[in-house]
């Protein structure tokens, strides 16, 4: 269902940025019905923890900026922010996204409680919710019920982009009009026992892996300081580091970049990004193959995700790994050159 639906409403762009004036104007008059639409409970608590999630971050970069202007940063730290960035980064990018969004491999249940775990603590929601608005992302893409499209809805100019740029970065996030619907979009994860468990008690991991930070720096550092100041860079810096590098892709990868395939959205590559989001940003690419595994084709785009979900398959941690043919792929950019 959402793996090959494409936008019928924008026209291919060119390589390159989309220029402000060159955006293709999408109304919301094709808009999906209710019934793809994730109620919310309580509207204001949700925005409130929201904000909290999204401000207290900055505050954490307020106190690091003083403990680096007073010389007190200790390699612990930064010890600490690596390893915490490397794990809850892959828990989002090859557990979140490409194990339970896309269905790229299959792994053990341990392995799935794993990522699942691994991307919780990355504090952006429940896994079933994130799954869920991520689907129904491919489903409307830069159309009318795209959770998080720069394009929807925004007028021409350079303050129609910027709010479309700020929409799709961090805005949708306190919008709860075109949120996936779970039972919709994730029917398959509230089936799964584990991935449902985890998604349930979503709260208790989110802590845990703060508790986690403070514990690798005190294992790290030898002392409760160096505990204390790994909760601040393996928790707070490192979910301001992970959060904005995911936001990149729905706000920066959709706007700027190369575009090799005609995916009929404005899905790009952004090369740059691609290394901080460990392969992500190769994103007209995923959006061309949705379910494949590697989202960097071939040596020149860095792709660690797709890597590390190659290494599984050789320790035998993955199997029925998609792969996509050369073959495929050649067609696909011979469409694009076509169009
Ligand atoms: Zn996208
Ligand atoms: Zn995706």
């Amino acid at each position: 269902m959402y793996q090959e639906q494409r936008s019928q409403l924008v026209e291919a762009a060119p390589a390159g940025a989309a220029a402000a004036e060159d955006r293709p104007a999408i109304q919301a008059a094709e808009r999906p019905g209710d019934d793809h639409v994730q109620p919310v409970s309580s509207e204001s608590l949700h925005r409130t923890i929201t904000g909290i999630i999204t401000i207290a971050p900055f505050i954490g970069l307020g106190i690091a900026a003083w403990q680096l202007w007073d010389g007190l940063l200790h390699p612990s730290d930064l010890a600490v922010f690596g390893i915490m960035y490397v794990l809850t980064g892959l828990g989002v990018t090859v557990g979140f996204h490409r194990l339970f969004t896309h269905r790229s491999f299959k792994t053990s249940p341990a392995m799935r409680g794993l990522f699942a775990v691994l991307g919780s603590v990355a504090i952006e929601g429940p896994v079933i919710s994130w799954v869920a608005d991520h689907r129904k992302h491919h489903a409307f893409s830069d159309k009318p019920g795209d959770p998080h499209s720069p394009h929807v809805n925004c007028t021409a100019g350079w303050r129609g982009m910027l709010s479309g740029l700020g929409h799709a970065h961090v805005g949708w996030l306190f919008i709860h009009t075109d949120r996936g619907c779970h039972e919709r979009y994730a029917p398959d994860l509230i089936a799964d026992p584990v991935v449902s468990f985890v998604s349930k008690t979503f709260l208790f991991w989110a802590i845990a892996g703060l508790a986690l930070s403070f514990g690798l720096g005190y294992a790290i550092g030898g002392t409760v300081d160096a505990g204390w100041t790994g909760l601040l860079w393996g928790g707070a810096i490192r979910m301001l580091v992970v959060h904005h590098v995911t936001y990149s892709i729905n706000s920066l990868c959709h706007f700027f970049g190369r575009k090799p395939f005609a995916t009929g959205d404005e899905s790009r590559n952004l090369a740059w990004l691609s290394i901080f989001t460990f392969g992500e940003a190769w994103h007209n690419n995923h959006h061309a193959f949705p379910t494949s595994a590697l989202h960097g084709f071939g040596w020149r785009q860095p792709d660690i995700s797709g890597w590390v979900i190659r290494g599984m398959e050789r320790l035998g941690l993955a199997w029925d790994v998609v792969y996509i043919s050369e073959a495929r792929k050649q067609n696909k950019l011979k469409a694009a050159a076509a169009a």
